[in-house]
């Protein structure tokens, strides 16, 4: 995240929404005012800045492409789905096909008025029976930083007073080949190979790529939301230089 931006349309661009004529702040920008320890490791472990920026482009788009496969699905459209993600869709058609998944909105704006900050959900479905945000994951792992981004979609549609109750769930689909002689994993990520679980040694014969998917319902809605707030706080603090030039 760069702090330097030319003009207050570039600023706008990079952080925001434009909805109706207001400029509301986005979610993930807001969120991103978190420090990272984990992403200093990343790239502590590189050997340099720009090879970074690279793996989490390339990342960044294979995410894009597994969101869009999925996205496709739910809406029910005609999809060629590409070989290079062809292991995680087949998991998510595993869970597709196993749990009843009406998706309503895709891909959908939702705003805040009363904390003034926009986002885009990925899907508000119903899950066996429950209504909820369904925020979908290219991750390794589910990390605790989710919870807060998708509350602040949670708080924004309760704004609707015909909104009725809501959870969430962080469904989280990856893949990976796995080792056939010992625990260990390798994956593909933004073109880099990253080996995980190595106990020992072990000359790794790697078997087929595979599909993994994980879904977890995130109860911690009080808590998660005070986070996000006190991020956005956070935030309007470090762009108070470019808050004061739109709000003025
Ligand atoms: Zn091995």
């Amino acid at each position: 995240m760069s702090n330097w931006y030319k003009d207050i349309q570039s600023f706008k661009n990079a952080n925001g929404y434009e909805i109706d004529g207001i400029w509301y702040p986005r979610v993930t920008s807001i969120v991103g005012i978190k420090a990272k320890p984990a992403l200093y490791m990343f790239y502590a472990g590189l050997p340099d800045y720009k090879t970074g920026e690279a793996i989490k482009a390339k990342s960044a788009e294979e995410g894009t492409l597994i969101h869009e496969t999925i996205e496709a699905i739910l809406r029910k459209d005609p999809v060629v789905i590409p070989e290079s993600i062809k292991p995680a869709i087949s998991a998510f058609m595993d869970f597709y096909s196993k749990n009843e998944v009406v998706a309503h909105k895709i891909e959908e704006r939702v705003v805040s008025k009363k904390h003034h900050f926009a986002g885009t959900m990925d899907v508000l479905a119903d899950v066996n029976g429950k209504l909820g945000v369904l925020d979908i994951k290219t991750s390794i792992a589910i990390y605790r930083d989710y919870s807060m981004q998708t509350s602040a979609y949670i708080e924004a549609l309760r704004e609707n007073p015909n909104m009725p109750p809501l959870t969430r769930w962080i469904f989280r689909v990856d893949q990976s080949r796995k080792c056939i002689k010992c625990p260990a994993t390798l994956r593909d990520k933004g073109g880099r190979e990253k080996i995980r679980n190595e106990k020992g040694k072990c000359e790794h014969e790697w078997g087929p790529m595979e599909g993994e998917y994980e879904i977890k319902e995130i109860t911690t809605f009080d808590e998660d939301i005070k986070a996000f707030l006190a991020c956005k706080d956070l935030w309007s603090w470090e762009n108070e230089y470019w808050l004061k030039k739109i709000y003025r």
